[in-house]
């Protein structure tokens, strides 16, 4: 790592303002990244899709633990300083320009298993999230994600039923991963610092999954959540075999839509696939 300049240095020489619309906020500390990077596991000789690299922090504690990464970045005034980074690595740092969630994943790392790393910009990070959730086949061709989001989203991610936070993104999460919050990240963190707190998640997917149709479970959470404080009776009056697909899992209708366990949301879905 001694050829490489701090990363500060790097920003100011590449004139790397941070911009609002591209939801950048770059960490400089070379000890938290080296945590987070440490988040997925051994990662020597393991392929990393990372997302959002920007100037190149996070993707230098990638590179020192060994992986070899496939990187996307938006804002091409960030090229210069990756291909920088590259020199040093040329055999483990490939850099793709463009919108992540334009992207076939799967194809960009040929196919093969991979994990997915990224301090993801807000505005898109639920986006991504939720692609790779309903990946098909399953498991999917992700071994793990570790993402960075604002706290109160980890949270939604993680939780139980008959909390505030349980909800769609829940279920959609857990059905079929293992979901957990690795470490919270104080705003502080981040040059500069955005207004709310951020958690990073660690999500792996488990196998085989239940026998559920996706689209069926995420209509079925959707409208379940879509007014959390109505009873299943009435947010689910419309979505036709519902009502008696709860009834028969033994679901009371009068029942509301965060007192429903993960579990019992993919009996309903099994039924109605
Ligand atoms: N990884 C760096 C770090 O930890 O310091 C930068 C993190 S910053 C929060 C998010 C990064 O994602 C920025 O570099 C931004 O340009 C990039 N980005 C924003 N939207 C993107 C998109 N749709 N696809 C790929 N990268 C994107």
């Amino acid at each position: 790592m001694t050829e490489l300049r701090p990363l500060r240095e790097v920003i100011a020489k590449h004139n790397l303002n941070a911009s609002k619309a591209l939801g950048q906020n770059f960490i400089l500390d070379q000890n938290l990244l080296d945590r987070i990077a440490q988040v997925p596991g051994k990662l020597e000789g393991q392929s990393v899709l990372e997302i959002g690299p920007g100037p190149g922090g996070l993707t230098r504690a990638l590179l020192k633990a060994g992986a070899k990464i496939s990187a996307i970045e938006k804002d091409l005034r960030c090229i210069p300083a990756l291909t920088e980074l590259k020199k040093v690595y040329p055999d483990s740092l490939s850099i793709e320009v463009g919108d992540a969630l334009q992207f076939d994943h799967d194809r960009l790392l040929n196919n093969k298993p991979y994990h997915v790393v990224g301090n993801l910009p807000y505005n898109v990070g639920t986006a991504l999230l939720v692609k790779w959730l309903n990946a098909d086949p399953w498991p999917p061709m992700w071994k793990s994600l570790t993402l960075m989001f604002q706290v109160e989203v980890a949270e939604r991610i993680i939780a139980k039923p008959n909390t505030k936070a349980f909800g769609r993104l829940s279920v959609l999460a857990q059905w079929r991963s293992d979901t957990q919050i690795a470490m919270k990240v104080h705003r502080s963190a981040f040059t500069p610092p955005p207004k709310v707190m951020s958690a990073v998640v660690h999500i792996e997917p488990r196998s085989p999954e239940p026998s559920v149709n996706p689209q069926v479970l995420a209509k079925l959470t959707e409208m379940a959540f879509a007014q959390r404080r109505k009873m299943l009776r009435q947010s689910l009056k419309n979505f036709s075999g519902a009502i008696e697909a709860l009834t028969k899992v033994g679901i009371e209708p009068t029942r509301r839509p965060e007192t429903v366990s993960v579990e019992e949301f993919v009996k309903v879905a099994q039924i109605m696939s």
